[in-house]
């Protein structure tokens, strides 16, 4: 960017081109560089929605299990002979157990870290654990322009021919000769046409005069195939930052050629006609870099400069930052699953325009809302929810849009290349750096594309996706045991209705192998992708299933406690082995239910979870009718009758909870499963 006397640079600047000498009027931590290092430093935890809700849920369950254990102990204080010590420590202990969702806790850490190892060997490297999650929960995706959408390598982009006597073909042809024999092979510029123009073999070379600084022009290498096509090169001038333009004495055919790249306002006085002007206006407002392409009059030695020739404008040369090749196709990907993007970008206006220009979303048709414009609005949230492209904005105004977003309730992405995107990165949901970016940037994101490939935040989507998918699935098998639970400890520990208290610790662990806990675990390993979207509202769609489950669980396993002391008389053994029987029962059905609660589809995957559900009545026959299995878990190994009593129970619990789903599914206007294509 061209710099003026008088205007404000920030540390970390370099000079790139020309001369200049500034004032620091800030230093140390005042400095900008040092204040936005000091800034990333700051330590700042971001919550994905998976751990918000994974946290209030332990926090809510944990209080609700300490609060529990102190009316044991207040029981235990008042009738110490019903509550005595042992009994009171058993209580707690299986309490706690049952109530604190630890399988949870470690069933998201295993899919967190899965998650993270799988995108990391695509190349996408997860610095923060939750990150892969974070992205299934985005909905706005706050981009950068250079070096981010970009590759801030230059593309030709239009060859816009100025003289009447010369054809577009013709033109080209000499632009090509120019590319081709021009010393500046390191120039950006230069790249870009050769890069369009398919180079000719520099035959010979007598450089003199002002070839300094550039690499050796390519030549015909030794022993390779003959080149069909040679252009020789008799002299040049390289770039140089006070001319802004450079040139190249070439043979062509029988004659001799001068051509001339460079700015148009360096080569206006040396230029006849005025024709070129009048479309150099026209093509400023696409934002494109316009460089003149022209040839001299007459063919003569350059003498370190252009002065004294008189150059007819060929052509203007219109170059384009390059959008990142798979930039456009998953940014349309991503929008048609309804993620918005903002475009925020420090560079010029026009020039950001001209590059969304090129995409096909809505936010191409955008008018960019420069820095000052946002500024000076009088109601910038409404100008950052309704405007998608911002141009010019200094890096604090980065930090204001993800901000605004963030207070308007949106689920925040940011990627960044430069330094000046480090904060913003920091202060949305989910920071993600290129790997091309700075040290910086990568430091505090939370995820690095490591080969600056778009296509990897699709899969990084799919990937959250299925993680939280997962994680739906188990939860509700955890916490569906912890409303029954909650609904049968409390009865059981005030002696209710004479009953006893419903859990021993073995058997607790018991159900939690059978029917939760390995269950859960094996379903988050699953790496299966399910189609459609994310559901919003893990919490309610979660609790939902747990509080309906939980009930009907509770209702079942205090009626067959009731009946098997009031009723059938059974000793507590009995009762309590009846009432593990019928959690175990209810279990395996709930887990089948989890599998396809809420799923548009069912997942060819899911066979293996019914096999494993099928596989928990063998394994709990074994536990009870093997001796030393059944004194370990103190079960009584139940009789015909018992378990036709357990049935009796059981049965109608299952045909409820099943119709409570249907229930469920009709009160939210969701399609059975297996039915709809969403
Ligand atoms: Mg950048």
């Amino acid at each position: 960017m061209r710099r003026n006397a008088g205007d404000r640079i920030l540390s970390g600047s370099v000079c790139v081109a020309g001369e200049g000498a500034y004032r620091a009027d800030k230093v140390g931590a005042a400095a900008f560089a040092q204040s936005t290092s000091a800034q990333a430093r700051r330590y700042h935890y971001a919550q994905s929605p998976m751990t918000a809700v994974i946290n209030l849920l332990i926090q809510v369950l944990t209080w609700t299990a300490v609060g529990m254990c102190g009316l044991y102990f207040i029981l235990h204080l008042v009738d110490p002979v019903r509550v005595p010590n042992d009994r009171m420590v058993e209580m707690m202990a299986a309490t706690i157990t049952s109530m604190v969702p630890q399988g949870l806790v470690l069933t998201a850490t295993i899919s967190f870290a899965l998650g993270a190892v799988h995108m990391s060997l695509r190349g996408a490297v997860v610095q923060r654990l939750n990150a892969v999650e974070a992205m299934a929960a985005v909905d706005v995706v706050c981009t950068d322009k250079t070096g981010t959408l970009t590759t801030n390598q230059l593309k030709l982009a239009q060859v816009r021919p100025l003289a009447a006597d010369v054809g577009e073909e013709e033109i080209r042809r000499r632009l090509r000769l120019f590319a081709s024999a021009s010393v500046d092979q390191k120039n950006k510029n230069i790249q870009a046409l050769r890069a369009a123009l398919d180079p000719l073999v520099v035959q010979a070379a007598r450089l003199h005069g002002g070839s300094a600084g550039g690499p050796p022009a390519p030549r015909e290498e030794a022993g390779g195939p003959p080149a069909p096509r040679e252009v020789e090169l008799l002299d040049q001038l390289a770039f140089k930052s006070q001319n802004r333009y450079s040139a190249v004495r070439v043979r062509d055919g029988g004659g001799e050629r001068v051509l001339v790249l460079g700015a148009c306002e360096a080569l206006r006085d040396l230029l006849t006609g005025g024709a070129w002007e009048r479309a150099w206006r026209e093509l400023l407002p696409t934002g494109l870099r316009l460089l003149l392409f022209a040839e001299a009059a007459e063919v003569k030695s350059f003498a370190d400069t252009l002065a004294g020739f008189t150059l007819q404008p060929l052509a203007l040369v219109a170059l384009s930052d390059e959008l990142r090749p798979d930039a456009g196709q998953v940014l349309e990907a991503l929008t048609a699953q309804g993620i918005a993007f903002k475009v925020i970008s420090g560079d010029n206006p026009e020039t950001v325009r001209a590059t969304v220009a090129t995409l096909d979303l809505p936010l191409a048709r955008d008018p960019v809302v420069s820095g000052d414009e946002l500024e000076k609005a009088t109601d910038k949230d409404a100008l950052i929810r309704e405007r998608s492209v911002f141009g010019r904005v200094a890096p604090h105004q980065k930090v204001e849009i993800v901000e605004a977003l963030q207070r308007q309730g949106r689920f925040v992405a940011m990627i960044g290349d430069g330094v000046n995107d480090v904060l913003p990165i920091k202060k949305a949901h989910l920071g993600i750096a290129m790997g091309e970016g700075s040290q910086a940037t990568k430091t505090v994101a939370g995820l690095v594309l490591e080969n600056n490939n778009f296509a990897l935040l699709p899969e990084t989507l799919e990937e959250g996706r299925t993680i939280v998918r997962n994680l739906r699935r188990s939860g509700k098998l955890f916490l569906t045991k912890n409303v029954y639970s909650l609904l049968m400890l409390v009865p059981g520990a005030l002696g209710l209705f004479g009953l006893p208290f419903p859990y021993v610790p073995q058997q607790v662990t018991l159900l939690n192998w059978l029917v939760i806990g390995i269950p859960a675990l094996v379903i988050a390993l699953s790496r299966e992708r399910s189609r459609g979207a994310t559901r919003p509202d893990f919490l309610r769609e979660v609790g939902g299933f747990a509080v309906r489950s939980g009930v009907v669980f509770a209702l079942a396993g205090l009626t067959v406690l009731l009946l098997a002391v009031h009723v059938w008389g059974h000793g507590e053994k009995v009762q309590v082995t009846q009432l593990l029987s019928v959690l175990i029962l209810l279990g395996i059905v709930a887990l089948l239910r989890a599998l396809v609660d809420g799923e548009a589809q069912p997942l060819a995957g899911d066979t293996r979870f019914r096999l494993l559900a099928a596989a928990a009545l063998p394994a709990y026959l074994l536990a009870m009718y093997w001796d030393f299995s059944a004194r370990f878990f103190q079960l009584a190994p139940l009789a015909w009758g018992e378990w036709l009593q357990v049935a009796a129970v059981a049965l109608p619990a299952c045909g409820l909870s099943l119709l409570s789903d249907r229930w469920s599914r009709q009160g939210a206007g969701c399609p059975s499963p297996g039915i709809s294509g969403r």
